[in-house]
C-alpha cells in the first residue's frame, strides 16, 4: 500500500516538473524580444467587433469623412485618434465581452506624490471605464499613496517601492527599466495590455478602448503642425537616440504610451539598453527617455496614434481649433518647486 503511494506520489512530483518547465518555456519564448508577431499576440489584439442590432443601426458615419482638419491616417495606415473618427459606443460593445485588463503605471517619486489623488480621481471617471484597470503606483514614499481611494469595479492599485534618483532626468529617464523588470516579474500574467503614464496629469475626457493597440503613441502636443526639420530629437550621433535630419514621422510625447504586453516590453527592453549605453558613453539624450521613445518608434512604428486630445498640455490653454475635446492633460507644475534639481 505505502509503495503504491510512494509510486503515485513521485509520478505526480515527475509530471509537475514536466508542466514548470513547459510553462517555463512558454514564459521565456513570449518574452523573446527577437521574435516577430506570436499568436499570442494575436489573440490579444485583434478583436472581432460583433455589434448589437441596436448598435448596428445606430451607427452614425460610414461613408462621410468626419475630420478633414486633420491627418486620420499615417503613411504606414495606422490610424490617428481624433474626437469624431469613431463612435464610443460602438467601440465599448466591440470590446466588452473580451475582459480585457489594462494595467497602468504611475511613478510618482519625492514630491510628485502630490498628483497622485487627482490623476487617479480623474482616471476612475475617464480611464478605460468598464474595463478591469489594475494600477501600478511606483514610488519611494508609500504612505503618501492615497490607498484609501474608492475604484470601481474590476480595479485595483498596487504600490511599487522604487528608490528616490538624485536627478530629476534619472527619475525619468528609469523608468523604462522599472517598467520592463515588472512586466517579466508580474504583469505579463496579469494583463493584456499596459499604458505608462506620467503623474503630472489629469483625465478631462474619455480615454476608452479606442485608445487599445499593439503599439501605441501620443503625438506630442507643442508639434503637431510643426516640421520634422524642427522636432526635438537628439540630433548627436553620439547617443543611440539619434535620429539624422529627413528622418522619422512625428514627434511622439512620453506623457503616455502603451499596447500590449509584449510590445511595450520590447520597447522598455530596447529603451533601457539604449539609455545603459548612451550612459556608459557619458551622454544623455536631450529628452531623456522620450528621445530614446522616439527611436524606437522611428524605427518600430506605432500600430495606432493617438491624437494630441489624448496629451495635451494646459500651458497651451483652450483654443486650438481642432482640439474638439481634451481628454488627458499635463498640468501646470512649479517645476523649480517640485523637482530635485535644477
Ligand atoms: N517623476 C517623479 N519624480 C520626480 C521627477 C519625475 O515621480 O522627481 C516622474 C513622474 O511620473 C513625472 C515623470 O517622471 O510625471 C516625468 O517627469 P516630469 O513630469 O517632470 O517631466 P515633464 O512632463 O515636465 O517633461
Ligand atoms: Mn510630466
Amino acid at each position: 500500500m505505502l509503495q503504491k503511494y510512494q509510486h503515485c506520489l513521485v509520478s505526480l512530483i515527475m509530471a509537475g516538473g514536466v508542466v514548470f518547465c513547459w510553462l517555463g518555456y512558454m514564459y521565456s519564448t513570449s518574452l523573446s524580444p527577437n521574435e516577430g508577431p506570436s499568436k499570442y499576440d494575436e489573440e490579444l489584439t485583434w478583436h472581432p467587433v460583433v455589434l448589437s442590432d441596436r448598435s448596428q443601426r445606430k451607427q452614425a458615419m460610414l461613408m462621410e469623412p468626419v475630420r478633414t482638419d486633420v491627418l486620420t491616417v499615417t503613411p504606414w495606415l495606422a490610424p490617428i485618434v481624433w474626437e469624431g473618427t469613431f463612435d464610443p459606443q460602438v467601440i465599448d460593445e466591440a470590446f466588452r465581452s473580451y475582459n480585457l485588463t489594462i494595467a497602468t503605471t504611475v511613478f510618482a517619486v519625492g514630491k510628485y506624490t502630490r498628483f497622485l489623488h487627482a490623476l487617479l480621481e480623474s482616471a476612475e471617471k475617464h480611464f478605460m471605464v468598464g474595463l478591469n484597470v489594475q494600477y501600478y503606483v511606483f514610488t519611494d514614499l508609500p504612505s503618501h499613496v492615497p490607498i484609501n481611494m474608492t475604484l470601481g469595479v474590476g480595479r485595483r492599485l498596487k504600490v511599487v517601492k522604487v528608490p528616490k534618483f538624485d536627478r530629476w532626468q534619472e527619475i525619468s529617464l528609469r523608468r523604462m527599466e522599472l517598467i520592463q523588470t515588472a512586466i517579466e516579474e508580474y504583469i505579463h500574467q496579469r494583463a493584456n495590455y499596459i499604458f505608462c503614464l506620467d503623474v503630472d496629469m489629469i483625465f478631462h475626457g474619455r480615454v476608452g478602448p479606442e485608445a487599445l493597440g499593439k503599439l501605441v503613441a501620443a503625438i506630442h502636443p507643442w508639434f503637431y503642425w510643426v516640421p520634422r526639420s524642427q522636432y526635438p530629437y537628439e540630433r548627436r550621433t553620439i547617443s543611440k537616440a539619434y535620429i539624422p535630419q529627413d528622418h522619422g514621422d512625428f514627434y511622439y510625447q512620453a506623457n503616455i504610451f502603451g499596447g500590449a504586453v509584449e510590445d511595450v516590453h520590447r520597447l522598455t527592453k530596447t529603451c533601457r539598453e539604449h539609455l545603459e549605453m548612451d550612459k556608459s558613453a557619458g551622454v544623455e539624450a536631450v529628452w531623456q527617455e522620450e528621445s530614446h521613445l522616439n527611436w524606437y518608434l522611428w524605427k518600430n512604428k506605432p500600430t495606432k496614434l493617438l491624437s494630441p486630445e489624448y496629451v495635451w498640455d494646459d500651458l497651451r490653454g483652450q483654443g486650438a481649433k481642432e482640439i474638439k475635446l481634451v481628454r488627458f492633460s499635463s498640468v501646470i507644475k512649479n517645476k523649480a518647486e517640485v523637482r530635485e534639481n535644477p
